[in-house]
Order: structure tokens, then C-alpha cells, then sequence
């Protein structure tokens, strides 16, 4: 951890580095606003990735390398970059915000960009953690291609395990779908209920097998489906507690992600959002996307802030 600040005040600071955060620091630093990233590389959801489906990448890279190099582009652009967590954030009188450090540092800025991800819900069973990137999976989208032709299940009880389990249909020999009790609209259960996904409902996974990869799950009552891919899909928590004292507002469908406008701006003047803490998909594709938005208007904002404060 490094030792003492030399800067404190900035124009915009970033909490997260993953892609939304980095690609928000770019646009930033570049828009001439002095930037701050805050984030631990290691925390990112991209960290242990390994990606073949982001835009002009024609081998697959690790997610390590993609964040490296990403720190690095930031970097070469003027943002400074602070491997620390954030522990509070408040408005204070001027106009800035406070933003505190967990070494006690405040960072005194006149714009944020929220860009902390979201961390998965877990099933909590023995192998889950083991066998995580060796046949378990928590995001279809990205990891679907890597089961072409074998058997997977999918675990949840929402419409993002049964979208799921419809999407791996299509590449998939064999899918089947494992829920305690299902929790989705009349028209999905309809179109479930047709397709070929193998349903155990009423149960619940209570270990995942195997060595080196995936081989089987076992359930409740002792069922054992073999199968070489897990996908947990029970939903997503946000990072977003710190800002919700704020008074930041949720999307009113599950109030469970930062709602923004298309100008990545929350309900608060000067304060915006980037990436999966906004919401699914869970793609690097979207998270850079919003981070190059927030990134430009967190930028003019604190310009038009600060100059308004010194005209006054
Ligand atoms: C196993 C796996 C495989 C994936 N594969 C793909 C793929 O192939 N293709 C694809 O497009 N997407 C993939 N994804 C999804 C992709 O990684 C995410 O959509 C993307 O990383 C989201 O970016 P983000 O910047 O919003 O959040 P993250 O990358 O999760 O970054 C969040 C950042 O916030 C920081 N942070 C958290 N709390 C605090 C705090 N209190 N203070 C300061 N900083 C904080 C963290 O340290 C981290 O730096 C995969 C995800 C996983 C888990």
C-alpha cells in the first residue's frame, strides 16, 4: 500500500478500476480534468476472466492482461492511480465531495464516477469456489461459447436462470436447469416448458464434483447429473451501499443497480455511474462503453463546477 498522498484534491475521482472505471479515466484525463482511479486491480470481475467476445480481439486474453494494459493507458493519459477501497463519501459545503480512503486519506473532488462492479451471489456448496472458471460459471453471455456441444445446468430460480438456460439451448448437447421454485413471468414459463431443458425443480444443488474440472453435481435428494458446466445465476449484489447515503436512487424494477440516465448521470448533480453496478448485461463491451460517457460529462461538469465556485 503506498504511503503518503501527495494530492488530495482533484477534479474527478473514479472508484473502481475495472474496465468501466479505467476507460472512464481515459476519457477523463484526456478531457484535461484531473483524475483519480481508486480500486484494487485483483477485485475486479475481469481479473480472473478469460475474453474472446469483446470487440476486435481475435485470440482470447486474459482479463489480467486487459486490466495491465488498461492501467497502464490511464496512466500514460495523467489519471493518477490509488490501489485503495473507498469507506465514505459525503457532499460537503462547497459543492465537492469528500471522499475518504481506508488508509484515513480524503480525496476533495468536484466529480464521481461509481464504477465498483457488483459481486455475484453464491451457492455456498463444496466445489463451487474450487472448480470456479474450470466448468462453474456466473455469466452466460461470456462463457456459453466455452460448452459447444456438452452438457451443462444451469442454477437459479429467476428469469436470468431460465433466459439462461434457453440461451445454452442453442450450443449446449444437453441443458438442464436445477431451481428450488420458479419465480418468472407466464410467457417464459411457456416457452421453457416447450423447449428441450431438462427441468429439476423443487431441488437444490448441494455439492459440485470434481478434480481439475467440472464432472457432476449432486442434488438434494441425491440425484447426480453429470455435467461438465455449472452456471449460477442467483443475481447480483451492488457495491452501491456507499453511495445510496447519498441519496442516490435504485432502478425501480429490482432496486438493485444505480439508475442513470444516458449520460451515465445518477439522480445526484455531479455524481455518475459506469458499468455492472448500472445494471446487466454483465459485458466489458457495455462497462466501457457507459465509462467513456461518464468519463466526458464527469469531466465538463467539474470544469463548469469549478469555474462557477471561483466566479462567485
Ligand atoms: C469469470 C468471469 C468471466 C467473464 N468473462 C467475460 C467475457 O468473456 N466477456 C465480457 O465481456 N465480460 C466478461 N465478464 C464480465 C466482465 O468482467 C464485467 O462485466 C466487467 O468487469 C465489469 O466492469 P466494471 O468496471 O463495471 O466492474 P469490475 O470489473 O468488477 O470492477 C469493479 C472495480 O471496483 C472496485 N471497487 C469495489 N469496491 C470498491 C470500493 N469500496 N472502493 C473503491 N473501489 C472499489 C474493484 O476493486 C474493481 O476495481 C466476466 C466476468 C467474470 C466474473
Amino acid at each position: 500500500m503506498r504511503s503518503i498522498l501527495v494530492e488530495t484534491e482533484f477534479d474527478v475521482v473514479i472508484l473502481g478500476s475495472g474496465p468501466a472505471g479505467l476507460q472512464a479515466a481515459v476519457h477523463s484525463a484526456r478531457a484535461k480534468a484531473k483524475t483519480a482511479v481508486l480500486g484494487k486491480v485483483r477485485s475486479s470481475a475481469l481479473y480472473r476472466a478469460h475474453v474472446e467476445n469483446y470487440c476486435c480481439l481475435n485470440d482470447t486474453l486474459s482479463g489480467e492482461s486487459i486490466l495491465r494494459e488498461g492501467r497502464h493507458q490511464a496512466e500514460k493519459f495523467g489519471a493518477v492511480l490509488i490501489e485503495e477501497d473507498v469507506i465514505g463519501i459525503e457532499r460537503i459545503s462547497d459543492g465537492r465531495f469528500a471522499v475518504k480512503l481506508e488508509s484515513s486519506d480524503t480525496l476533495l473532488v468536484w466529480s464521481v464516477i461509481v464504477a465498483m462492479g457488483i459481486s455475484r451471489n453464491h451457492l455456498n456448496v463444496a466445489g463451487e469456489k474450487e472448480l470456479l472458471g474450470k466448468g462453474v460459471s456466473y455469466c452466460v453471455d461470456c462463457d456459453a461459447n466455452f460448452y459447444r456441444g456438452r452438457v451443462v445446468t444451469l442454477v437459479g430460480d429467476g428469469s436470468a436462470a431460465v433466459s439462461g438456460a434457453l440461451k445454452m439451448l442453442l450450443v449446449a448437447s444437453q441443458t438442464h436447469l436445477v431451481c428450488a421454485s420458479l419465480d418468472i413471468s407466464e410467457k417464459l414459463r411457456y416457452q421453457l416448458e416447450s423447449s428441450p431443458v431438462e427441468l429439476h425443480c423443487g431441488r437444490k444443488v448441494s455439492r459440485i464434483l470434481g478434480d481439475s474440472e467440472v464432472q457432476a453435481l449432486l442434488l438434494d435428494n441425491g440425484e447426480k447429473i453429470e455435467t461438465s458446466g455449472v452456471f449460477v445465476e442467483l443475481g447480483a449484489k451492488g457495491a452501491i451501499e456507499l453511495v445510496t447515503g447519498l441519496g442516490v436512487a435504485l432502478d425501480s424494477e429490482t432496486m438493485r443497480f444505480v439508475a442513470v440516465t444516458k449520460k451515465q448521470e445518477t439522480n445526484v448533480a455531479g455524481l455518475y455511474a459506469a458499468g455492472d453496478i448500472c445494471g446487466p448485461p454483465w459485458q466489458i463491451a457495455k462497462a466501457v462503453g457507459e465509462g467513456c460517457v461518464a468519463g466526458l460529462e464527469a469531466a465538463s461538469w467539474a470544469k463548469k463546477a469549478a469555474a462557477r465556485v471561483a466566479q462567485s
